[in-house]
This record gives structure tokens, sequence and C-alpha cells, in this order.
């Protein structure tokens, strides 16, 4: 029996009869012959109150401190996890990112791994514990400062150390059965994927589907290390993300794979622009320099009788009052009148590689969306997927029209969600 990593998501771990459950499941896996190494996320809502925490006493945060603050929340849960498993009966030691050998840049708030060296994992699993690691947080090369991966990094913790351990499988425990054709908490009627390619999870994971990491998935893929992502509160059977699917994962490639929203972003509309050479180019520099990731972007066409045009952008609303701040400082240099501010928005997209050859496909989304009365603000494609901006407040009955226009409702039960709170 080979290595296995399993990682515990927030809503895993809520309370400390979920520690309890979990610890149990951890157990079994190591009776079963397997070395286990745990990576485990913040108990249940335990971030976002750190960060309101944050907020009250500085608006805009220091990166470095803010870290040391959100690393926080992983030390409690690991700890404890292990402590349960050792109350078990079982020997289990915890690590910190930066113990666990987790080295990343020194980007705060969103670090990025460049390196994964586990010679403690490794010495604490030959020695016959279970190795529980904090997730979602490394060290910095160069200052060796504590950092955080950005939200949701325990998935790549995980995969990471996966790849580094040499791992049979990467195992993400959630709330829900697995990956599904939607959001169950807005789509009852969402398909439980039994296998989908890392293409298309990348896919859907960049579209807002948070059930994985879109990093992890980069990196599953890179490394080519399967996923399984599956319910911690039962037994069934999860999704199989890899690049075949093996023996029982067999099916046939959907032509859709799944709807995915997100309410996480906000648009920026950069008014009367000049409509010459460099423009966008100033602007864009001015976000990007302020080291803001944008997603959609788009340039209304210019009035003939101003020569004046506009440019909109989406961005995650976290980061918005950082964009205004960077472009209000080059307003002078690239000269455009005002900006507008909008967090009401919602992204919904269609995933499928069966896109490339069903040419019918956009058409069929447009008119999903208009039988629903949903106006579409921006669109963008890619090869595989299409998305648009709408209403923040649209978003779910556009998600449900979607859902069923492209036949994905299934028609047997209700897909479940054990716990979380869905924030
Ligand atoms: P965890 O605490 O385990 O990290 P997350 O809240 O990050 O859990 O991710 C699980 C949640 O992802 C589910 O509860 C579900 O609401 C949401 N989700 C969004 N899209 C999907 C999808 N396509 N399939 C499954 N879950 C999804
Ligand atoms: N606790 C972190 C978050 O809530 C990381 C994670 O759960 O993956 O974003
Ligand atoms: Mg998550």
């Amino acid at each position: 029996m080979g290595l296995v990593v399993q990682k515990y998501g927030g809503s895993s771990v809520a309370d400390a009869e979920g520690i309890k459950r979990v610890a149990k499941r951890i157990v079994d896996a190591k009776k079963n012959g397997h070395q286990v190494v745990v990576v485990v996320s913040a108990m249940g809502d335990t971030t976002d109150e750190l960060i309101d925490l944050a907020e009250q006493v500085s608006p805009i945060p220091a990166g470095r401190e803010f870290d040391m603050l959100l690393t926080a929340g992983e030390r409690i849960s690991m700890a404890l996890l292990a402590m349960a498993i050792k109350n078990l009966g079982h020997e289990a030691q915890s690590f910190t990112g930066s113990q666990a050998g987790v080295i990343t840049d020194s980007v705060h708030n969103k670090a990025r791994i460049i390196d994964v060296t586990p010679g403690r994992i490794r010495t604490a699993l030959d020695e016959g514990n279970i190795a529980i690691v904090a997730g979602f947080q490394g060290v910095s090369q160069d200052k060796k400062d504590i950092t955080t991966l950005g939200r949701g990094g325990s998935d790549t913790t995980a995969v990471a150390l996966a790849a580094a351990l040499d791992a049979e499988v990467c195992e993400i425990y959630t709330d829900v059965d697995g990956v599904f054709t939607a959001d169950p908490r807005v789509v009852k009627k969402a398909k439980k994927i039994d296998w989908i390619s890392f293409e298309d999870m990348l896919e859907l994971a960049a579209s807002g589907s948070k059930v994985l990491l879109h990093r992890c998935v980069e990196y599953a893929r890179r490394y080519n290390i399967p996923i399984h992502v599956r319910s911690s509160f039962s037994g069934l059977q999860g999704t199989w993300v890899s690049n075949e699917p093996q023996g029982a994962q067999k099916v046939e490639q959907a032509i859709i794979s799944g709807v995915a929203h997100d309410t996480s972003e906000a648009k920026i509309t950069v008014v009367g622009v000049p409509d010459k050479p460099g423009e966008a180019a100033a602007i864009f520099r001015a976000v990007a320099d302020a080291e803001i990731n944008i997603d959609m972007i788009v340039q209304n066409v210019s009035a003939a009788s101003t020569g004046l045009t506009d440019i909109s952008f989406t961005l995650p609303k976290a980061e918005g009052r950082k964009a205004i701040d960077a472009l209000e400082k080059a307003k002078g240099a690239i000269g455009f009148d005002s900006l507008r501010y909008d967090d009401q928005i919602g992204k919904i997209s269609l995933v499928g590689a069966g896109m490339k050859t069903n040419p019918g496909v956009t058409a069929d989304f447009f008119k999903a969306l208009s039988d629903a009365g949903v106006n579409i603000e921006l669109i963008s494609t890619s090869e595989i997927r299409i998305s648009v901006v709408t209403r923040a407040d649209d978003v779910n009955e556009a998600v449900r029209a979607v859902h069923s226009a492209f036949g994905l409702d299934s028609d047997s039960d209700e897909a479940v969600v054990y716990g979380g709170t869905g924030r």
C-alpha cells in the first residue's frame, strides 16, 4: 500500500465533533496499510472571521502581519486533529507549512509555491506517524517570512505535498459528494461527475467552482497527480480528476462538463479614455504593477464626436480598492475622465471540451439566458468555455436556466450538501 495525501476542508472540521469524525477516517486509512499525510484547513469559517477582525483594526492590513494572523487558523485545526488521532491510540505529529518544507515566493496573501522539501514529513512517516500539515501556508524563500497561498489554498498544499512525496492519490475531502455539474447549493438537480479531465476541471475552477482551487488543479496536471474529490461525511466514491479515466472511472467525456458561477468579482469601468495607441497598455500596466490579476476586459466603440472610449474589466472584489487607488494615481499620465466601480456583478460560465466541435453551444447558451430574462453585460470565451457577466441578483436563476437548457438536470436524487455555510 502506498502513500496517500488527504485534505480536509474547513467544513469537515468545523467543530470538535467534526475533528473527531475526521480523525477516525484518517486512522481507518492508516489501518488499511497506507502511509497517511493529512492537510487540514482552518475550522469552519475561521479564516473569514480572522479577516473581519483584521479589517476592524486596519482597513488595509499589512500583508506580512495579515498572513501571520491567517495562518493561526490552520495551526489550531492541525494541533487539535493530531490530539484527536492520538486519543484513538495512533501516533500523529502536526507541522506548520514552514516545518513541512512548503517554500514560496514572497507575495503576501497569494504566494506561489516554488519548492517543497518535506524531509521532516518523511521522517515522521518513517517513524510510524500520521503527519498532519497546516494547509494554505508556507515560508518565503528569500525573507523567511510566513506567507499564505490565497483563499482556498489548502487544496494547493495538498497536491504540492502529494507531488513531492510521490503519493498515489490526493484525496480532497469536502462537504459535498464530489464535483457536480453545478454548485449543489444553487442547483438541487446537479449531477455528480464520476470522472473529469484536468483540462475541464481547470476551466471550472478558474470560473468559480470553488470545490477545487484553480492553482491546485494546475499543479496536479503538471505533476500528473490524480485527485479524488469526495465527501468526508459519506462513504461514497467521489469524482476523479485525472488525465485519463481508469477502470471503474471509464465514462464518455461529456460535451458539457458543467456550469460554474462566481460572485466574488467586481467590475471597474475607466470612463473617457482617449482612443489612441498605448492607452490600454498604460491602464493595465498600472493595474499589473499593483499585482492585481484581472479577468475579463471589454473596450467599447468610441463615440466619433469625442474620440473617447470606455474600458471595463473585472477583478476580484478583494482587490477593488487597490486597483482604484493605482488607477487614480496614474490618472494624470493616462488621461481618462473618471472611474466607476460596480461590485454587484456575477459571472456564469459553461465549460466543456465538446464545445470545440459543437458550434451551436454558444447560441443555445445565450438563448437560455434570454429565456430566463437575464441581461448580459460582458462576454468572454476560450476554446472550451464561454462566460458572461450579469447582475449579481440574476446569477442563481441564470445558472439553473443554463443547467436545464443543456440537459444536465438529474432526474434522481437531489444533490446533498452535508455541511458548511457556503461562505
Ligand atoms: P472546503 O471547506 O472543503 O474547502 P469549499 O467550500 O471550499 O469546501 O468547497 C466546497 C463547496 O464548493 C461546496 O459546498 C459547493 O457549495 C461549492 N461548489 C461550487 N461549485 C461546485 C461544483 N461544481 N461541484 C461541487 N461543489 C461545488
Ligand atoms: N482556510 C483558508 C481559507 O478559508 C484556506 C483553505 O481553507 O483552503 O481560504
Ligand atoms: Mg476549499
